[in-house]
């Protein structure tokens, strides 16, 4: 068992002295560095927080903390989902979300160099004015690039572009001991070998933190078209997904969504966007998928081809939404899913697993019947191009114990069925604090074993995020 020391008004008067007029404490810290966006993961309030503005200054207080055996969380903008910068055992957190610039791109290599606490909006926006597209696209745009980067995160447009990993190149990184490094290079391809690099994507802030960034950029494609495709239940939707992906058509993203999760969605967002009945049928699913490409005459060509599968498998209909207003106003009932439940729910936690395309639709239907015996409210949507579900458990009535207890072994059903159907724990959110039993019992104890074994080697006084991903 490690032994951390507490930071006295002694220590916190030394640690002030390494970043003057950035360290809080005592009541000038906020509530909100105790948690994340889930809850019920549990809260600890840190003894101080840095709000860097410098890479110096995180490695003057990364190196203090490993002296003095402090633990330290990092924070990027706190979006998390599983508890992943929830300082579990107090100490120091170290904000990043100060460090928001956009260094310098470099276009005729295709990148962009960037602090950590730049935000995706900020970053996807800027590169457009540049005519260049950063890919990732995870539903909460005020997330930092550097918190994507700790937690892999991946989006609605992995089916076409991949995840995050994908698109970073290089990185500096502050080590548990304060030393700075550096790890990759502007370069496409590489056999120089062991991945650092990759080892710190995502890792979730256990190994190191991420001071600076080199991302990947991609010439913005000039045209982009959304279909919302109407089913009468889930089961018909999901099945024509592998024959969306074998067309060939290129689809940049397939989202799906049941019913209740788009009824939620419009009452939060404030209007109708899906439709509820169509000649006579009533709708209990919908598919969304978007295209980009150069030319929308192309675009339009793909879907008239799209538009033949979908109804030759079931589909209602297939409604092209290509004015603006109507596209910005379906993709933000789309991010408005998991806010739309939070608006609507007392206790909450969630599933984010990922398991083969093909097995989508039996996974879903065991997690519903599942959810019923465990007396549990289950809501789902999910990327469906790639197998990542977000199952939520939700509860209006139950005590919090009680729904924990139900939380439990409900998880305990759905990850072991995930795991056994070829599937894996996470899709893109994460362990953090919230998931790390699962992913001991679905990888093992050898394979926990070598990860904990890499983070001694990081980190050998075990100060960084601890009790998160291999370490209870
Ligand atoms: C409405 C909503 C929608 C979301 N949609 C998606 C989605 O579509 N796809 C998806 O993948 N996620 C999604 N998320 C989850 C969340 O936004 C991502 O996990 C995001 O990457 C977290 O970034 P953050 O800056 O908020 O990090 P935080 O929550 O602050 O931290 C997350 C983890 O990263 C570590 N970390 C943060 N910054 C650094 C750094 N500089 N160096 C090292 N470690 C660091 C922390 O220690 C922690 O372990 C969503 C969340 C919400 C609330």
């Amino acid at each position: 068992m490690t032994q951390y020391n507490r930071l006295t008004p002694e220590l916190i008067e030394e640690l002030k002295a390494v970043a003057p007029d950035h360290i809080l404490t005592g009541e000038d810290i906020n509530e909100d560095y105790a948690r994340d966006e889930m809850p019920i993961y549990g809260s600890r309030m840190p003894d101080a927080v840095l709000q860097a503005t410098s890479i110096e200054e995180i490695a003057g207080v990364m190196k203090f903390c490993n002296e003095h055996r402090i633990p330290v969380t990092t924070r990027g903008a706190g979006t998390g989902l599983v508890g992943g910068c929830v300082p579990v055992y107090g100490g120091v957190v170290i904000e990043t979300i100060r460090m928001n610039r956009i260094l310098s791109y470099d276009l005729e290599n295709f990148s962009v160099t960037i602090e950590p606490g730049v935000l995706l909006q900020q970053l996807a926006e800027d590169a457009l004015t540049k005519g260049m597209m950063y890919p990732p696209d995870p539903g909460e745009k005020l997330a930092t690039v550097g918190g994507n980067v700790a937690t892999n995160a991946g989006g609605m447009r992995a089916v076409k572009y991949g995840t995050t990993r994908d698109y970073v190149l290089a990185m500096k990184v502050v080590l548990p001991n304060g030393e700075i490094t550096e790890y990759g290079a502007k370069v496409s391809k590489t056999s120089s070998g062991y991945s650092l690099l990759h080892l710190m994507i995502g890792s979730e802030g256990t190994l190191g933190i991420i001071v600076e960034l080199t991302l990947k950029l991609i010439p913005a494609p000039k045209a982009t078209l959304s279909l919302i495709v109407p089913f009468e239940d889930i089961d018909t939707a999901i099945a024509t997904v592998p024959k969306v992906k074998m067309s060939n058509l290129d689809p940049q993203a397939i989202e799906f969504m049941e019913r209740e999760i788009m009824d939620v969605s419009e009452r939060y967002v404030g209007r109708e966007v899906f439709p509820k009945q169509m000649g006579g049928t009533e709708i209990g699913a919908c598919l969304l998928i978007a295209f980009d490409g150069q030319k929308e005459e192309e675009l339009y060509e793909r879907v008239e081809s799209i538009a033949e599968i979908l109804t030759e498998a079931g589909a209602v209909d297939v409604l092209v939404v290509d004015n603006p207003q109507k596209l910005r106003n379906t993709w933000a009932a789309r991010s408005g899913f998991l806010e739309g439940i939070e608006s609507e729910t007392k206790l909450l936690d969630e599933c984010d697993v990922v398991v083969p395309v093909a097995e989508i639709a039996r996974f879903l239907r065991f997690a519903r019947k599942t959810g019923e015996e465990c007396g549990l409210e289950i809501k789902s949507f999910g990327h469906a191009g790639d197998g990542n579900l977000h199952i939520y458990q939700c509860s209006n009535d139950l005590e919090k114990d009680e729904f924990i207890r139900r939380v439990d072994v409900y998880f305990e059903k759905l990850y072991k069925e995930a795991v056994s159907c070829g599937g894996l724990v996470s899709g893109e959110h994460g362990i953090g604090r919230g998931k790390v039993k699962y992913l001991a019992e679905s990888v093992g104890e050898t394979n926990m074993e070598l990860m904990r074994g890499i983070k001694r080697v990081f980190d050998p006084n075990l100060i960084l995020n601890p009790g998160k991903v291999c370490f209870e």
